[in-house]
């Protein structure tokens, strides 16, 4: 969301003459797009302005802002760091070129908006230098799981326009994109009403709009909410080879009381009927999954009823955290973040033990299996070998041959580790 986020600033900004350079040293204007949802983000964030603070000793001329959600969480709080000249939060960006012009603004800005999806900006894809890209569909969040900070930073949901969403694929196809993944916090729950009398849009939909656009363009979406994702956003998957197979379907929790005291709207039996679902009208398709290890009042039986979970629903990845309070949200003002740090650590090790043996077994299954592969780059360690991901979300690295980026090549699956197919081309810029 962030990198989608930038790019409609760097946009904005190039319109008045602004142009982004490769090293914070060459700059005169330093933007930080910034991250609440964990702490160590935002950790880093105060690291990074603490180099910029000395920066600016040697350069006072030079102005650091803050964007995004620490901009709104912490507000007129981040102009006390000796760095910060001005914070604009996820709908103030439009006043960027005010706040840095010869009469600037006032130096804070972080209004939330119930209307702004910046749909009439065409983001800066320049800075992306690749052949994916990503198209923000909607903004905010309705929901309220206990322990997200982003309801509060990012404000109420709002949906974008489809015709400025397919607009903007058709450009990006157009300028050589082969692959593009709309975004939003709950893609499920998408929703445009039109001015007229016609019958909203789903996201069900829109994907198939944007999937129809090219069948050389490849569509991935997320995030999906286990709550609101329903079949026909499966069974347009199903009609179309373009769309991605692979689904990000974060679970938190195994446990019901877990799940309850997260306020997710949904149970461990919901949840598992959702993954039947994906696995009968999608055979084949990839699932990932968000955990959390120690929440408030886990017990050792909570933490045993997710490893279970994780078994059964046999995730081919997975991001995992162990809990860390969010000032402001549900859980930090009506529970207590009462599970000792070790105890969050160790369920955490176990969680990621498992899930790096259910990624090897997944990654073990494709072995001798053929793959079209979106030729995506130069893999980090090797010249010789070219990655690309599969259909189904799965790094793949292969010796490049005449292979060339941004094209699709056909791969046969040698080997693996639980993070990367080791793979042969079988045929070269398979449909360009
Ligand atoms: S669905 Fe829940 S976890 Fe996701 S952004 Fe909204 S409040 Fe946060």
């Amino acid at each position: 969301m962030n990198v989608s986020d930038s790019e409609v600033v760097a946009r904005l900004l190039s319109d008045h003459g602004y142009r982004p350079c490769d090293l914070p040293e060459d700059a005169r204007v330093i933007l930080v797009n910034t991250c609440s949802i964990r702490e160590n983000a935002e950790k880093r964030v105060m690291a990074r302005l603490d180099y910029f603070g000395l920066m600016k000793r040697q350069d006072p001329q030079l102005k650091v802002g803050i964007l995004g959600c620490m901009a709104t969480r912490l507000k007129e709080a981040l102009l006390e760091h000796p760095a910060v000249d001005f914070v604009a939060g996820p709908d103030s960006y439009r006043h960027l070129p005010g706040m840095l012009g010869p009469s600037p603004t006032a130096p804070v800005q972080v209004k939330l908006s119930a209307t702004e999806t910046y749909a009439d900006i065409k983001p800066y894809r320049e800075l992306s230098r690749g052949v994916t890209s990503f198209v923000t569909i909607m903004r905010g969040c309705n929901n309220m799981c206990a322990y997200c900070i982003v309801p509060y930073v990012r404000g109420r949901e709002r949906s974008r326009d489809p015709l400025s969403v397919e607009e903007e694929v058709r450009d990006l196809f157009a300028g050589g994109f082969r692959e593009v993944t709309l975004l939003g916090q709950n893609v499920n729950s998408y929703h445009w009403k039109p001015g007229d009398s016609t019958a909203p849009v789903t996201f069900a939909q829109l994907l198939e709009r944007v999937a129809g656009i090219s069948s050389l363009l490849r569509v991935r979406y997320t995030t999906s909410h286990p709550k609101d994702m329903q079949d026909d956003v499966l069974r347009a998957m199903a009609r179309y080879p373009n769309i991605c197979k692979h689904i990000h379907l974060p679970v938190q929790s195994g446990s019901n009381q877990m799940l309850k005291k997260m306020n997710r709207g949904y149970t461990r039996e919901d949840y598992l009927e959702r993954i039947a679902s994906i696995r009968r009208i999608l055979p084949g398709c990839s699932i990932s999954s968000d955990i959390i290890a120690g929440f408030c009042d886990e017990t050792p039986e909570d933490h045993a009823q997710t490893l279970s979970l994780m078994k059964e629903a046999r995730f081919d990845q997975a991001f995992m955290f162990h809990y860390s309070q969010r000032p402001n949200t549900l859980a930090a003002r009506h529970y207590q973040d009462n599970v000792p740090e070790d105890v969050k650590i160790g369920r955490l090790n176990e969680i990621i033990a498992l899930q790096n043996l259910l990624s090897l077994e997944s990654n073990r299954a494709d072995v001798d299996k053929e793959f079209e592969v979106l030729v995506e780059g130069v893999s980090k360690r090797s010249r010789e070998d070219y990655f690309g991901r599969t259909g189904t979300n799965k790094v793949c690295v292969f010796p490049h041959g005449n292979s060339t980026v941004g094209n699709y090549v056909r791969v046969k699956v040698k080997s693996c580790t639980a993070a990367t197919l080791k793979a042969e081309i079988i045929t070269e810029n398979n449909r360009s």
